[in-house]
């Protein structure tokens, strides 16, 4: 593959912001470009805590990357995961879904992998807890949360009740406050009038962090009006909680004085710490580059690993300057990529070190409540939330996207109706219930399994 023409090859690995990004630079430049993803769509995350709870569908976050490459003359799309590279015979070593192997050839080479949910070395809380980095992840935690207040509904025991109406959240960043306002809003807006056994209003959100407060990267002052919104709207704030374990029906917190409690919760989500995916470290061994504590590869200012000026490292993957794991930093470190190698390939003077440009941050908190910092700038309430709403509808891939997301968030945001609640509660082929919980990554594949969901029920 790749190895016909005098054109230099560029092989990207991963089609997020990063990756997809430099693909766009290469577009008109006189390269062959091949893409290789694990997933075969583009996934916008900042709104996967909406298609999770029911307003945004999985298809408006992400568009299949093929339709994203059509018009890229360019460049080739494979479905792979990347498991190495060879350094001396540049090639990328790469796995087929079915298990196969595949070699690219590159001149060039963009690492924009992301990085994947970390459970700070306790893994085994992943089969209790999805975290919140893919579309799987997403549908799982649909499917836990409102299938929590079906269980709710036909439960007889009180306590059986109350624990399938109390949802935790590890984790009081963007992502975990987001879902947490969600939640809140689903029990006492959307599902109000629904229900006949229960009032779905009565359900508890707890959020608990390590820190002092939640959304702490967006300075004291927003963040001191986060906590306010978030008790306004019933969120169970636990700081300075550090959870020791989670199981099938709740979950332990040590708090800062040592004392450890039990909380009792039908689901838990965990929005907490993210790692480099293994191939970083693939790739370290490969080239020598460092890793920081996450495991992301350490750069040069122009994002090569050093005394391999061919191999780009980008976006969530990079680690540069303690630059933050946001789209942006993505986005402009794909841009930066893909204008260094056209310089390159068009005998020019290699471009200037990559310089970020901070555009600012935002969070949803609840409709109507958002918080946004740009620079000295620091909004809040209903002005950030539509600043919130100009900046997604921005950065949304693709027309329809964008149109999709506006045609949902009227009814969702006027009305509190949610269309995107369907959830599937036996796999097709598989005889398995929902509330069999499973580990995210083999809760789509796993074999034929009959055992008893967290309430002790059979499924
Ligand atoms: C829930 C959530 C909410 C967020 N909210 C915001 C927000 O509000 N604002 C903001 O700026 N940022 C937000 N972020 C962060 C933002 O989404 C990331 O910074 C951005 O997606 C990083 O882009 P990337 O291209 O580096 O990685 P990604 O977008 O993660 O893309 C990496 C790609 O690499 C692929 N890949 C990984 N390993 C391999 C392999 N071995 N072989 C082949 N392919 C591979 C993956 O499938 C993926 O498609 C959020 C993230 C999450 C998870």
């Amino acid at each position: 593959m790749n190895e016909q023409g005098s054109q230099r090859r560029v092989v990207i690995v991963g089609g997020g912001f990063a990756g997809l990004f430099a693909a766009r630079v290469l577009r008109r430049a006189p390269v062959r470009v091949t893409l290789i993803d694990r997933r075969p769509h583009h996934l916008f995350q900042p709104l996967l805590y909406q298609c999770s709870t029911g307003i945004l569908s999985e298809g408006k976050i992400a568009v299949p990357l093929r339709d994203l490459l059509r018009k890229h003359k360019n460049a080739d799309f494979v479905l792979a995961e990347v498991t190495g590279i060879d350094t001396d015979g540049r090639r990328v070593l790469a796995t087929r879904p079915l298990g196969d192997q595949l070699e690219f050839g590159y001149d060039y080479l963009i690492v924009a992998a992301g990085v994947q949910q970390s459970y700070f070395g306790h893994d085994e809380f992943a089969q209790w807890a999805p975290g919140m980095k893919t579309i799987e992840h997403a549908l799982v935690i649909r499917r836990r949360v409102f299938g929590a207040f079906e269980m709710a509904d036909t439960a007889v025991d009180p306590a059986e009740r109350s624990r399938w109406l109390t949802f935790a959240l590890v984790g009081a960043g963007p992502t975990g406050v987001e879902l947490a306002g969600q939640i809140r809003e689903v029990a006492t807006k959307t599902l109000r009038a629904e229900y006949r056994h229960i009032k779905p209003e009565d359900a508890r959100v707890l959020l608990f962090d390590g820190g002092d407060a939640p959304l702490a990267p967006f300075g004291p002052e927003l963040s001191a009006k986060a906590a306010r919104t978030l008790d306004k709207l019933g969120v169970e704030q636990h700081m300075h909680s550090i959870v020791t374990d989670i199981d099938a029906t709740g979950l332990s917190v040590r708090a800062q004085d040592g004392t450890v409690t039990r909380h009792e919760a039908g689901t838990v989500l965990w929005t907490a710490g993210v790692a480099a995916p293994p191939v970083a470290a693939a790739i370290a061994a490969a080239t020598g580059a460092k890793q920081d504590r996450a495991g992301r590869i350490m750069v040069g200012d122009d994002c090569t690993i050093p005394d391999h000026p061919e191999i780009f490292v980008t976006g969530d993957v990079m680690s540069l300057n303690k630059l933050p794991g946001v789209c942006e930093v993505a986005m402009q470190a794909g841009i930066y990529a893909g204008e260094r190698i056209k310089h390159e390939v068009a005998g020019k003077m290699p471009a200037k070190p990559f310089r970020y440009r901070d555009l600012g941050s935002a969070a949803y908190l609840s409709r109507g409540r958002a918080v946004v910092s740009v620079g000295r700038v620091h909004l809040s309430g209903f002005l950030a939330w539509v600043v919130w709403l100009f900046i997604h509808i921005s950065f949304l891939t693709g027309l329809r996207n964008r149109l999709g997301a506006l045609v949902s968030w009227w009814p969702a945001f006027v009305r509190d109706v949610r269309r995107e609640r369907t959830y599937t509660t036996e796999q097709v082929g598989l005889v398995r219930s929902t509330y069999d919980v499973l580990p995210p990554s083999t809760a789509d594949t796993a074999p034929s399994a009959t055992g008893t969901g967290p309430s002790g029920r059979a499924g």
